[in-house]
């Protein structure tokens, strides 16, 4: 079994599957093999399939982690033909057809007869990975609750501090990137300032709450343009939110961001406690390595140029899916990686003939915006406001994993779209709670001290 762990190709252990990953592309590839019996075994780094949609509104104390992020073992624990396992995948050996994952502080080698990839996207900082460290993103529930805790952070310090000019970068967040994960977080922060703390803190009003979005491109929501992308601007724009086009983030550190527009050449400081980066994707690493052993080509961010059909470099029994690759410009979105997922679990079932051309069925796309406004288009149905936003809840409800999810993402939902509920900032609240004249690490500050420490303290943890 651990022929990695000699340097030699001693696989002692096969299957007929591989399923890297435990996302929507991983998961729609397991279930079809499932249910025809084929044995497989599911390799992933998380234990949990994410429905990343949902990520904002853990981050914004709606949903619990756990409610978008069901176990993927207990998904799949009832076909006795699915076996999966925690761990990273490392490299892959294609003309031993073998994977190498570590697990339990283990290297192990998995033999296959057919490798299906589906490890995802992080972001991407276009050369300035030095940002990661000043930002916050939304890719992971640790991203989420990171994120969530910072919020919560934010808001309790602007209480309590006397410092203005501190209490005003606290109340200053910088979304960058105006596509569907800038734009739902930019309404709804200010949102969450409207309708949870300014109701719960009597001395923080919505409007001392900014929130900039910034976009290099000339609109929000680039890919819907037009008349959606017009009306997403004006929603945001209406519920307080200051949308800044044509403009690129050049600088960031921990206290503020420096914005410049390429065709006035001009260049301004926003100073904020908060910045969050939604800008773009880039396929995780074991895409590089799946490119590298099989010599298949990449794109920008690493995304693998797979054939029409999945199949990854030379190899026909190596697929690959969802954001890890690019295939005819679709959009990197779950429609299509389960799709995808569906079709390569096909070709190896034997129901398609092996090298099919992948054939993209657009259901439509949608956006949200902020409580009561989204966007929605389904051929040539374009569709804004209420009616969009309630399709969004829907459809976004009708894929969230388990009855138990979604019973619970409902009432949820009338609690804070309806009512002024943030259940998951109860829980941030009470771990954020401190000693009087304590900081989080335990060392006595008096009030004049405690805003710059502040800016370099690591965020409260959640419970
Ligand atoms: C905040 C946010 C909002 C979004 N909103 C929407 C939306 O409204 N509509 C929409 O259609 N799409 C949306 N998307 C995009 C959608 O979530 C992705 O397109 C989709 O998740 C891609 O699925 P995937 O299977 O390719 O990768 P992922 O779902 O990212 O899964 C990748 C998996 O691979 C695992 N993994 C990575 N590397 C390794 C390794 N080396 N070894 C083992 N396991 C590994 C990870 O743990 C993870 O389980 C959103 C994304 C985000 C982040």
């Amino acid at each position: 079994m651990d022929g990695a762990d000699t340097g030699k190709t001693n696989v002692i252990e096969r299957t007929e599957v591989v399923i890297v990953g435990s996302g929507f592309g991983a998961l729609a590839t397991a279930k079809k093999l499932a249910k025809a019996g084929t044995p497989f075994v599911l390799i992933s780094e998380t234990t949990e399939h994410l429905f990343q949609p949902l990520l904002y509104q853990v981050a914004t104390g709606v949903l619990s982690p756990g409610e978008v992020a069901p176990s993927i073992r207990a998904i799949l624990a009832k076909y006795p033909n699915a076996d999966v396992r925690l761990g990273r995948v490392v490299d892959v050996l294609p003309d031993d057809n073998a994977v190498v994952y570590e697990a339990g502080g283990r290297r192990h080698t998995l033999g296959y007869t057919h490798l299906v990839a589906a490890t995802g996207a992080r972001q991407a900082y276009f050369g300035r990975d030095e940002f990661a460290d000043v930002t916050y993103a939304l890719k992971t529930v640790e991203d989420a609750e990171r994120l969530r805790r910072q919020i919560v952070r934010c808001f309790e310090e602007a209480h309590t501090t006397t410092d203005p000019e501190f209490r005003k970068n606290l109340l200053s967040f910088v979304v960058v990137g105006a596509g569907p994960t800038g734009v739902e977080l930019a309404g709804q922060i200010k949102e969450l300032a409207r309708r949870y703390f300014a109701e719960s803190m009597h001395d923080i009003k919505a409007d001392d709450v900014t929130v900039t979005l910034v976009e290099g491109a000339d609109k929000v929501l680039p890919p819907f343009g037009g008349k959606l992308s017009a009306y997403s601007q004006e929603a945001l724009e209406k519920g307080g939110v200051e949308v800044v086009l044509g403009t690129m983030v050049t600088d960031i550190d921990e206290h503020g961001a420096t914005l410049s527009t390429p065709t006035t050449e001009e260049s301004r400081r926003i100073t904020a406690e908060t910045i969050i980066w939604s800008a773009g994707i880039q396929a995780n690493d074991f895409a590089g390595v799946l490119a590298e052993r099989t010599g298949c080509d990449t794109v920008r961010g690493g995304r693998l140029l797979v054939d029409n059909d999945f199949t990854v470099g030379r190899y026909d029994n190596i697929f690959a899916v969802g954001d890890m690759v690019t295939l005819d410009n679709l959009p990197a979105q779950s429609p299509f990686a389960m799709q995808g997922g569906r079709h390569v679990a096909k070709t190896i079932l034997g129901k398609i003939p092996a090298g099919t051309a992948f054939q993209y069925r657009d259901k439509g796309s949608m956006a949200i915006i902020n409580r009561f406004r989204a966007i929605t288009r389904v051929g040539k149905i374009e569709l804004t406001g209420f009616i969009a936003w309630i399709l969004w809840l829907a459809v976004h409800l009708m894929y969230l994993v388990g009855f138990r999810n979604r019973y619970i993402a409902v009432m949820s939902w009338c609690g804070s779209f309806l009512g002024h509920r943030r259940p998951h900032f109860y829980y941030a609240q009470e771990a954020a709670r401190v000693p009087a004249g304590a900081t989080n690490s335990g060392v006595d500050v008096t009030e004049t001290d405690a805003a710059p420490s502040e800016k370099s303290r690591e965020p409260v943890h959640a419970a």
